[in-house]
């Protein structure tokens, strides 16, 4: 089969490498507008569960990942100078080039073409000399926008900024440290991806985001501003900046996943919040499940139908959940009055995939520790206030 793919990605890469080894006689080419070394962004994280699918998957790549990772298994929430520690979630995190490195690298030993350096525009040209084209090409999708009549995608941006820096600060686990600051409202989603570097994404609401006005801020004035809200947490570290820009968070849905023998894959078909760190582990689960509908079937126009009616369910379940957390960080603001306790309990059961009892059993300490601030407090007045305050 002759495979050609648009975007160097972690979807259009892992695919690439799981169509070759399923049949090395696979003629596969990937267009990459960027060099190899070129990224965006910093480290990106993944949970136990998609790391046992990547192993499944592929054992060679999966071990250069784990090799390269930081390991946790604390969600640590910050709010007023204090900080809750939240056991039994088990994530990694590693750095993006690091993670397409190692894929880049898998591509090449198995005889995929790397082409980098290559924007593509033509696609009808591409698409008619090939058996299979994936559009992996990213949230902005050329390929999707292309083709919008036949995909109909739904493309929503989201009210709240948000910035993705790096910084030397180690935050060892997924922390979220929320900061009160001149009427503004922020949070940081940290986690350390090497030895030496975290991400550090910070997301505010539009008020604070104009209140601050950081419309009319440089890149360095806007850096010195977070590092003044966050000095407390940055210690004496600065926040990298890698061309990072305020952005809005853009959820992408598409009625239909493929046209003709054009599939999308990865973000051009659909986002998930960065709350539930899911946008990498959705791509390669994609470029999972696309592969084994090729596995059961080699008539291109079978697969791509099959691929579309196992994934699409998962995929809903996810965005659902990945929309919960999102509009949760969009009205943090109304959450700020919360002990750091009950902030932290609201936090981690706001997606509503982890409940009372699935705490209990990751962190009973944590639990019980809630439970007799709220005794304290006289429980049922704090119960049902804290209950209240918790997204629907
Ligand atoms: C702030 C932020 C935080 C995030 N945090 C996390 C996280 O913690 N965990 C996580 O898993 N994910 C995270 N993500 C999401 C993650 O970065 C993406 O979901 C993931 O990279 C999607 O992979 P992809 O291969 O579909 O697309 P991309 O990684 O975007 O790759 C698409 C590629 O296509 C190339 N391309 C585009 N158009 C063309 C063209 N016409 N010709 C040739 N090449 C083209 C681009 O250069 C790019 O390399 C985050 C994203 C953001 C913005």
């Amino acid at each position: 089969m002759k495979l050609d793919i648009i975007g160097g990605g972690p979807a259009g890469l892992y695919f690439a490498v799981l169509m070759k080894r399923a049949d090395p006689a696979h003629d596969i080419t990937i267009y990459e507008r960027n060099g190899p070394d070129d990224t965006f962004g910093w480290g990106v994280v993944f949970s136990g569960k998609t790391l046992a699918h990547l192993r499944a998957a592929d054992e060679a790549s999966h071990q250069r990942i784990t090799s390269a990772f930081a390991a946790w298994d604390n969600v640590d929430v910050a709010h007023h100078d204090q900080k809750i520690t939240v056991r039994g979630n088990s994530f990694s995190g590693i750095g993006r080039l690091q993670l397409l490195k190692i894929l880049q690298q898998r591509c090449t030993e198995l005889g995929v073409q790397l082409n980098f350096k290559t924007e593509i525009s033509d696609i009808d040209q591409l698409a008619s000399k090939c058996d299979l084209l994936l559009g992996a090409d990213g949230v902005n999708s050329t390929v999707r926008e292309k083709y919008k009549q036949h995909f109909q995608p739904l493309l929503e941006a989201r009210p709240n900024k948000y910035i993705w820096y790096g910084t030397h600060q180690l935050f060892h686990g997924l922390t979220l440290t929320f900061r009160e600051h001149e009427g503004g409202v922020f949070a940081a989603h940290s986690y350390k991806f090497n030895e030496s570097t975290s991400t550090f994404i910070v997301e505010c609401d539009q008020q604070t985001w104009t209140g601050s006005d950081f419309a009319k801020m440089t890149d360095l004035d806007t850096r010195e501003f977070l590092q003044q809200v966050f000095g407390k947490d940055l210690g004496d570290n600065s926040l990298l900046s890698n061309n990072s820009k305020w952005i809005n968070f853009l959820n992408v849905k598409n009625e239909h996943w493929y046209y003709n023998n054009i599939v999308l894959l990865g973000d051009a078909l659909h986002t998930a919040h960065f709350s539930i760190g899911s946008g990498t582990k959705l791509a390669l689960e994609d470029a999972i499940a696309l592969s084994q509908c090729f596995d059961r079937s080699a008539d291109v126009p079978l697969a791509l139908a099959e691929f579309e009616r196992v994934r699409k369910p998962v995929i809903a379940e996810y965005q659902a959940a990945a929309l919960e957390s999102c509009i949760w960080f969009e009205n943090a603001r109304q959450y700020m009055n919360l002990s750091p306790l009950e902030l932290a309990y609201v936090i981690m059961t706001r997606s509503g995939r982890v409940d009372a009892e699935s705490l209990r059993r990751r962190d009973p300490a944590f639990v019980a520790a809630y439970e007799q601030e709220l005794s304290h407090k006289g429980s049922a007045v704090g119960r049902s206030e804290t209950e209240q305050r918790r997204p629907g």
